[in-house]
Parts: C-alpha cells; sequence; structure tokens
C-alpha cells in the first residue's frame, strides 16, 4: 500500500530517497494506474516535481531536454520541431500535460514512443550522481536527470506511428530513423522500432541493409525483409503479434520513403 509520496527540493535528497527504496514517480500518468496492477506495489514514491529538472536548452545543435519536462513543453517549443509528430503521435493533451520525457524512457513497451525518437537520434541520458552520459536505450535503471542530443539536417530525423486511432492508442509500430544519404547512397542509417518486442529494438539488420544502396523502394523492403528477424511483437489488446509483423514492413516505408 502506497504510504507516502515525498517531494525533496534537490536531485541529491531524490537520489537518497530512491537508495532508500522509493520509487521515482515522473508524471505518474504510467506509474499510478500501475499501482493497482502491482503484486507488491511501491510504498513510497519520489516526485521529481521540485528537484529543477525541467526545462529545454538549444546551444548551437546540441539540445538537452530535463527529465521532468512534458511532453507538452517539447511540443509548444518552436526550437524542436522535430519532436513535434513524435510528442503529437503519444497519449491526448491532458495525458502530455503530465508525462514526462524521463517517464517515456521507462514505461513498459508499447508505449515509449518518444524513447524510440531518441534512439535513433543517437541520445544520451544524463545519470544523477556524475557518470557520463548513457547510451539509450537503458541496460539498467537509473535517476535519469536530462537527456541530449544534437539536431540532424533537415530531412534526416524520420518518424511514423500506427496506431489504432488518433487519441490514447499504444503503438502498433513505431519507426524512428535518422538517414543520412551522400552522392545518392545511405552513407549513415540509424534505425529504432517500437510497439514489435517487449523493448525498444534497434534494428541493426534494417541498418545494414540500407547502408551504400540508394533509398529506394526495393531497398526499404530488402531492409524490411532483413529485419523482420529482429521483430519479437505480442498479441494485445491493440493487435495481434501477427498483424503487427505484418505492417511493420509498410511502416518502414513510410517513415523512410515518405508513401
Ligand atoms: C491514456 C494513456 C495513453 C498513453 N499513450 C501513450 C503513447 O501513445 N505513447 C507513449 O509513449 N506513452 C503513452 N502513455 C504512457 C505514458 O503516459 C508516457 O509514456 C509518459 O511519457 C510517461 O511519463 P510519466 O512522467 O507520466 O512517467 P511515470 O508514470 O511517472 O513513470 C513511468 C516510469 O518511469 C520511471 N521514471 C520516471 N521518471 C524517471 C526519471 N527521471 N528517471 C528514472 N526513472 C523515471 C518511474 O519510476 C516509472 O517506472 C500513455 C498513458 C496513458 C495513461
Amino acid at each position: 500500500m502506497l504510504t507516502e509520496v515525498h517531494v525533496p527540493e534537490d536531485v541529491p535528497a531524490a537520489v537518497g530517497l530512491i537508495v532508500s527504496g522509493a520509487t521515482v514517480l515522473g508524471g505518474g500518468t504510467s506509474l499510478m494506474p500501475a499501482l493497482n496492477d502491482y503484486g507488491s506495489p511501491p510504498t513510497e514514491l519520489v516526485s521529481l516535481r521540485r528537484t529543477g529538472l525541467s526545462g529545454i536548452t538549444v546551444t548551437g545543435s546540441t539540445v538537452t531536454i530535463g527529465a521532468t519536462t512534458t511532453l507538452s513543453q517539447i511540443e509548444h517549443d518552436s526550437r524542436l520541431q522535430i519532436l513535434n509528430p513524435v510528442v503529437r503521435s503519444i497519449a491526448s493533451v491532458p495525458v502530455r500535460n503530465l508525462a514526462t520525457v524521463g517517464g517515456n524512457l521507462f514505461v513498459p513497451q508499447p508505449y515509449g514512443d518518444l524513447a524510440v525518437a531518441l534512439v535513433a537520434l543517437n541520445a544520451r541520458a544524463v545519470p544523477a550522481g556524475g557518470s557520463g552520459p548513457a547510451e539509450l536505450p537503458l541496460e539498467r535503471p537509473a535517476l535519469v536527470t536530462a537527456v541530449t542530443f544534437e539536431l540532424p539536417a533537415p530531412g534526416v530525423f524520420k518518424y511514423v506511428k500506427a496506431a489504432r486511432r488518433r487519441w490514447n492508442s499504444a503503438s502498433l509500430v513505431t519507426v524512428a530513423a535518422t538517414i543520412v544519404e551522400l552522392d545518392g547512397l545511405v552513407s549513415g542509417a540509424r534505425v529504432a522500432l517500437g510497439g514489435v518486442s517487449d523493448h525498444i529494438v534497434r534494428a541493426a539488420a534494417v541498418e545494414e541493409a540500407l547502408l551504400g544502396r540508394p533509398l529506394t523502394e526495393e531497398t526499404v523492403a530488402a531492409a524490411a525483409r532483413a529485419g523482420l528477424g529482429e521483430l519479437s511483437p505480442a498479441d494485445d489488446a491493440y493487435a495481434s503479434a501477427w498483424y503487427r509483423t505484418r505492417v511493420f514492413p509498410v511502416h518502414l516505408r513510410r517513415a523512410l520513403l515518405g508513401r
């Protein structure tokens, strides 16, 4: 049973509470409903609301987003147009007003659409406690204070999310990618997938099938075939595993070719 919600005034105090066993609370949009489902729910939460971790800075091409920045803040920041389609594909306005960047990194699949985009952008998570920035997705749980990434050149970042309906629908397939072309050939590819496994997939086989080739329908179809082995989707209330596998090539094509 939940007995206490701590609201520390800074990150070291939050870390101390987490070390003592309290569970991190961001916006609570995922954690609070889940409290009812836990076999042994956390008894103490530590809210990050007053720890000063909210805010967006853009210095040159380097973007840093504090962990408690809400998805709505990103949506309304004109410097982050690149993430606008991503956050607008997530949940609905009331949820986005509460949901935080930090929380999105840790929600179970088929959620975590912003995290999928951040993997494609080669973003780093900045953990509390001074250890260096870590590649996403994180291998171990850690209190994240911020995420940081370099803005790509226009047109390099691609994103498509397939969902059952416009609002409050988890991913069937989410495709995020950064594709760099040189002299008509793909010279750089970073592809991340959501909704197709119990974790965010960095689609190495898809990337390999794209590299060095022209970005055509044939190349993308071959990359999708190569990527099928990287999917391990589940049946859930939104779609069957069979359906997710069938629509993956379609949404890879839509993301990479825009059609
Ligand atoms: C109706 C509805 C629809 C939704 N639709 C979508 C969707 O389409 N796409 C999508 O991606 N998500 C969706 N979600 C899930 C969720 O709202 C978002 O993923 C949101 O970004 C989670 O952020 P939060 O701050 O609310 O996380 P919380 O619920 O507060 O926390 C989620 C997890 O992250 C941990 N955590 C939070 N902050 C940190 C931190 N700084 N460091 C370390 N751990 C942390 C918590 O301990 C917890 O395990 C939906 C939720 C609802 C209720």
